[in-house]
């Protein structure tokens, strides 16, 4: 999974749900504190229109006062003659400059230590005398506080603040009746400042200011509703959209099941979740074998089923911070935890483990062979390197792991038994070394790094140098000499073994000719040919070309081919064959013996020369079985007319048994080891 998709992820994870919640939040928070407001906001202009009325009445008491004044009277007879006259059933008590009490109506007066102040006279335009003091019979407030009031039944506040006979009402309709009556004494100057005058008035609450006040809210609180509910509705859906976005994401076309950026991301990190655990992990690569074979025989959908099969067994089968996932064709990944006191205990428990999943997982198919093989990369609680300890866990890449399982798991080999292979830095070292192989095999043809080395081959009767095998040698810039043994097998697995046999053959064919212009002894030359080579068509002309570039004599190359090659397409291998010798060429086959012989591929193609394998040589021979062995092969290749060459011979013993038993040649580190075409020629010139 590439960084960029998983980043992209990260961000549509982060951006789906987070912004629509925060918005809802903040919508609910908003509306509840508009409403809060707005029903304060309603409630003050209740209040407002009540004291604006109120007022009013009060300037009604103040021209009427005014007028009488204005007549001459004093204040005193003024009140009086106001009163007398009913101009108003409202309390007045007036004081003068010095705050003498000059006239009063009725048994309450003002209370000067609770001056009121509303903050309305801006509001509603009330002039700067509005001023309001608390009745000293009111008292219902500051004994009850507003919140026990609001908390009481109405009747009960009712009950508390009407309490004389006057200020009873006629019972009018339920809606209109008073609930709340308090009284102020609203303040007004008089005689152009010389008295304040302070009219007493009551300000009612009825049922239906409460009741004017909670439609409001009600119907504020259901238009906000639509909102809410809307805003709401599409939260949810983008938090079940997000979540099932994430379920897509995770999910495995094939099985169904978890995906592998899902297993890489949880894998990473239960590791660092978990760094400081005493318990290793064990991450394996499981891998269902000849899966396209499978599909092949009894179609994709059935080994689809057979995959989802899998995944839903593994399910079962893995605990808490375990994981497993498809990784790609028909291999799992799995995140095992391991218990365990040491690295063997440790890979002793995932063995075991693993071997009984694979039993259980063969049986999935009771009528069809179903094979597994599984690589696993122990990673342990704690690495030691340089002498300190650090996490292993930390900020692993699970990718870069699970490659290394899967390498362990190329290695297993299900029918030889070996179903399980552990990871380690050998086949790490091994990894390493194929890919700089294969980044430089290239490089290195084109810049003749690869050098002939010729071994002698030596006639066992007179000791005479006869023959020689061209060996290749790597002699790398940054490397230094590197043995045929380490690079041979990755270009057989590579393909680029044709090249360097093309490469050989004309550096052979070169000097070859190049001697034979300088007049020196002349000798015959074997050059391999790997196996690859023989599966091409017209290679024995390919070779006739190589060889005639530079022009030397047919018969003094000679092909070896591997036995093992034998068993590739015969008719090919035959053809070839019969055709390198109508060339010319004489054709030898290599290391009879170290594989199955085939002694019937001896029958059927006709070649010179038999190289008996350095295996035949090797380890003792007390009850001479071996000599037997190696004397019929020789009288074997005598009869078909062939010549023996004896390999790997390092003993003079040997040497003496074979020259007894008729053998040609014998190439060997008795005679010569491999050496440089220096050397090599300086051979010739002394043992030829
Ligand atoms: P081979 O073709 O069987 O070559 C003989 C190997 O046996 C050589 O190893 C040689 O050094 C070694 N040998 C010879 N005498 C003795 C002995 O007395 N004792 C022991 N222990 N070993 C002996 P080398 O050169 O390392 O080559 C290894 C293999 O690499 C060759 O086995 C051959 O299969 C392959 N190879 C080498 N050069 C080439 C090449 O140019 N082309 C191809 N296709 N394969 C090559
Ligand atoms: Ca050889
Ligand atoms: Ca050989």
């Amino acid at each position: 999974m590439n960084s960029v998709r998983e980043k992209r992820f990260k961000k549509l994870k982060r951006k789906q749900i987070w912004p629509s919640i925060l918005a809802f939040v903040l919508f609910i928070t908003l509306c509840v504190a508009m409403i809060a407001v707005f029903l304060q906001l309603f409630a003050l202009y209740i209040m407002g229109t009540k004291l604006v009325q109120q007022h009013g009445e009060t300037q009604h008491v103040k021209a009427v006062l005014e007028g009488f004044l204005s007549n001459g009277d004093t204040i005193t007879e003024a009140v009086d003659h106001m009163r007398k006259y009913k101009v108003t059933d409202r309390d007045v008590y007036v004081i003068d400059r010095s705050r003498h009490v000059v006239a009063r109506t009725g048994d309450s007066e003002p209370d000067f230590g609770m001056i009121l102040d509303f903050k309305l006279d801006q509001e509603f335009g009330l002039g700067e005398s509005f001023m309001a003091v608390a009745d000293n019979s009111n008292q219902i407030l500051e004994k009850e506080g507003t919140y026990t009031i609001f908390a009481m039944s109405v009747d009960e506040v009712i009950q508390k603040t009407l309490t004389r006979d006057e200020d009873r009402r006629e019972p009018g309709p339920w809606l209109s009746d008073t609930i709340i009556a308090q009284k102020y004494w609203l303040r007004t100057s008089l005689g152009g400042g010389q008295y304040e005058a302070y009219v007493k008035c009551v300000i009612e609450v009825q049922r239906q200011d409460i009741f004017y006040i909670c439609i409001f809210g009600i119907i504020a609180l259901l238009l906000l509703m639509i909102p809410i509910i809307v805003l709401f509705i599409n939260t949810v859906r983008s938090v079940v959209t997000q979540r099932r976005m994430t379920q897509l994401i995770y999910l495995d076309p094939v099985t169904g099941g978890r995906n592998w950026f899902f297993f890489r991301n949880n894998a990473e990190r239960i590791l660092t979740r978990l760094r400081n655990s005493r318990k290793a992990f064990a991450l394996v690569n499981l891998q269902l074998e000849r899966y396209q074979n499978y599909c092949a025989c009894y179609g994709v959908k059935a080994g689809e089923e057979l995959l989802e099969a899998m995944d839903g067994f593994m399910k079962a089968r893995v605990g808490k911070n375990e994981l497993f996932a498809r990784h790609e064709g028909a291999d799992f990944g799995l995140l095992l935890v391991c218990e365990g006191e040491n690295e063997q205990e440790y890979q002793e428990n995932c063995r075991k483990r693993i071997r009984s999943l694979v039993a259980e997982l063969t049986g999935l198919k009771p009528d069809q062979k179903i094979h597994f093989h599984a690589g696993i990369n122990m990673i342990p609680p704690y690495i030691a390197e340089d002498g300190k300890w650090y996490h292993a866990r930390k900020g692993v890449d699970i990718n870069q792991l699970y490659t290394y399982a899967n390498a362990a798991g190329m290695t297993a080999d299900c029918l030889q038994d070996q179903t399980i292979s552990f990871f380690d830095q050998e086949m790490l070292g091994r990894q390493v070394w194929e890919r700089w192989v294969e980044d430089n095999m290239e490089e290195a043809l084109n810049n003749e790094e690869f050098q002939v080395y010729m071994q002698p081959k030596y006639s066992p009767l007179n000791g005479k140098l006869v023959g020689a095998e061209a060996l290749v040698r790597w002699i790398s810039p940054t490397e230094g000499f590197i043995a045929p043994d380490r690079f041979i097998p990755i270009f057989e697995d590579t393909g680029f073994i044709t090249q360097l046999d093309d490469y050989m053959i004309s550096h052979v064919s070169k000097l070859q000719a190049e001697w034979m212009i300088q007049g020196k002894k002349m000798i015959p030359i074997s050059i391999n040919v790997s196996r690859a080579h023989f599966a091409q068509e017209g290679l024995a002309e390919h070779i006739c070309e190589l060889v005639d570039a530079y022009g030397p004599r047919h018969d003094l190359i000679e092909l070896e081919v591997t036995e093992s090659a034998f068993f590739d397409d015969k008719d090919i291998l035959i053809e070839t064959v019969k055709q390198l010798k109508a060339y010319g060429f004489h054709v030898s086959m290599d290391d009879f013996g170290a594989g199955y012989s085939s002694l019937n591929s001896l029958k059927d193609i006709p070649l010179d020369v038999l190289k008996l394998d350095g295996e035949f040589f090797r380890g003792e021979d007390d009850d001479g079985r071996g000599e037997i062995v190696v004397k019929e092969a020789i009288q074997l290749a005598r009869n078909l007319d062939m010549r023996v060459v004896a390999e790997g011979i390092e003993k003079k013993e040997q040497v003496d048994f074979l020259a007894g038993q008729g053998c040609d040649m014998i190439q060997g580190f008795y005679f010569a080891k491999p050496m440089p075409i220096a050397e090599f020629e300086e051979k010739v010139e002394k043992d030829a």
